[in-house]
C-alpha cells in the first residue's frame, strides 16, 4: 500500500482567553469596575492548527477540553477554523474545567497580567495518544510544543518516529531542563530567543547572539535543523550542512504581535506540507507571521490561504 500521508498533527493545549481590560489592577481584595472584556481562543497548539488549517491544510488536533461551556465553543471555533477535532478528547471529570487564561489588561499602560489553568490539558493519557497512532502514520508532520505534561508529547513523538512521520517540535514556553529525547526525536525545532537562551542556558538578547548560540543546539542536543525566529528580524536557519537568516518583513504599523511565533509555525508546517523548500518555506512564514502583527487577536489575525497569492 502507497505510504499516504494527507494529514498534519498538532498535539497541545486549547485555552480560552478570557480578556479583562482594566484602567488599573485592582489591589488585593478591593473591586473594580472594568472597562470591557473579550474573549479569544488560544493554546499554542490550538493556534497553530488553526493557521495551518487556515492555509488550506487538512489538520488533526489532539488535546483534552472539559465538560464546561468552553469546550463546545472551542469546538465550534475548530470547526469555524477547519480544523478536525475528532481526537480533542473529553474529561471523564465534570469538575476539570477546559484549559483557561484569565487575562487581566490594564489599558493605561498596556501591561498585563496572566493565570493559566491547564485543567483538561493536563489530563491527556498515554492509551488516548496511543489511539491516534493512525493519524499520526497519515500524517506528513506532527507538530509538538510543551504545554501539556512533557511525558504525553514524549510519547507521540516516539510514535511519530515508529510511524515515520516527521516531527516539528516547538519547546514553548521556554525551560530550562528538557530531556535530550525532545531533540533526538525531532527532525525541526523552532524556537524564539527566550527560549533559545532558556534550553542553552546562553545569553541570547538580541539576534546577533541568538546566531552565535543557535549551533548549541546542533552540536550539543543533536537536533537536526533548527530555526530561531527574531521578532522583527525575522528568523535564522541552521542544519548541520548550512545556516542561513531570512531578513524580517518592515511593517507600517504593529499593532498585535501576541501569537506570532504560533502563525509562523503553523505557516512552516503548511508549506512544508505542501512540499516547498525549507528557504522558501521560512520566507513565506515570515511574511505570513508578519501580516499577523498588524491586526488585533490571535488566531482572528491569522491570514488565510487567500494571502497566498500575493507573497513575495
Ligand atoms: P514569538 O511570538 O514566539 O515571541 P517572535 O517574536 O520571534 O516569536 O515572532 C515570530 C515571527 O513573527 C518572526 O519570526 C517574524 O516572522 C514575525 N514577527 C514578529 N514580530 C514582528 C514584527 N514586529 N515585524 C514583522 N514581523 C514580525
Amino acid at each position: 500500500m502507497a505510504d499516504k500521508r494527507d494529514l498534519i498533527t498538532v498535539i497541545g493545549a486549547c485555552n480560552v482567553d478570557l480578556i479583562t481590560y482594566v484602567s488599573r489592577f485592582p489591589k488585593p481584595g478591593e473591586t473594580i469596575r472594568g472597562v470591557t472584556h473579550k474573549k479569544g481562543f488560544g493554546g499554542k497548539g490550538a493556534n497553530q492548527a488553526v493557521q495551518a488549517a487556515k492555509l488550506g491544510a487538512s489538520v488533526h488536533m489532539i488535546s483534552k477540553l472539559g465538560q464546561d461551556v468552553y469546550a463546545s465553543e472551542t469546538r465550534s471555533n475548530f470547526t469555524k477554523s477547519g480544523v478536525d477535532h475528532t481526537k480533542v478528547f473529553t474529561c471523564a471529570d465534570p469538575e476539570i474545567p477546559s484549559g483557561l487564561a484569565p487575562i487581566t489588561v490594564e489599558t493605561s499602560t498596556g501591561q498585563n497580567s496572566i493565570v493559566i489553568i491547564g485543567g483538561a490539558n493536563d489530563e491527556l493519557t498515554v492509551e488516548e495518544i496511543e489511539s491516534c497512532r493512525e493519524i499520526i502514520r497519515r500524517s506528513s508532520w506532527l507538530v509538538v510544543q510543551l504545554e501539556i505534561p512533557q511525558e504525553m508529547s514524549l510519547q507521540a513523538m516516539r510514535i511519530a518516529s515508529e510511524e515515520k512521520t516527521k516531527v516539528l517540535f516547538n519547546p514553548a514556553p521556554g525551560v530550562s531542563e528538557l530531556s535530550q529525547e525532545f531533540f533526538t526525536l525531532s527532525d525541526l525545532v523552532v524556537l524564539n530567543e527566550t527560549e533559545l537562551e532558556l534550553i542553552t542556558q546562553k545569553k541570547v538578547t538580541n539576534s546577533q547572539e541568538a546566531k552565535q548560540v543557535a549551533p548549541y543546539l546542533i552540536h550539543s542536543l543533536s537536533t537536526k535543523a533548527a530555526v530561531v525566529t527574531l521578532g522583527s528580524e525575522g528568523a535564522f536557519y541552521i542544519s548541520k550542512e548550512e545556516n542561513f537568516s531570512v531578513e524580517g518583513v518592515k511593517v507600517d504599523q504593529v499593532v498585535d504581535t501576541t501569537g506570532a511565533g504560533d502563525s509562523f509555525i503553523g505557516s512552516l508546517v503548511y508549506f512544508l506540507f505542501v512540499g516547498t523548500d525549507i528557504r522558501r518555506a521560512l520566507q513565506m512564514s515570515n511574511q505570513i507571521a508578519a501580516l499577523s502583527v498588524q491586526s488585533k487577536g490571535t488566531q482572528s489575525s491569522y491570514p488565510d490561504r487567500s494571502v497566498l497569492k500575493s507573497l513575495q
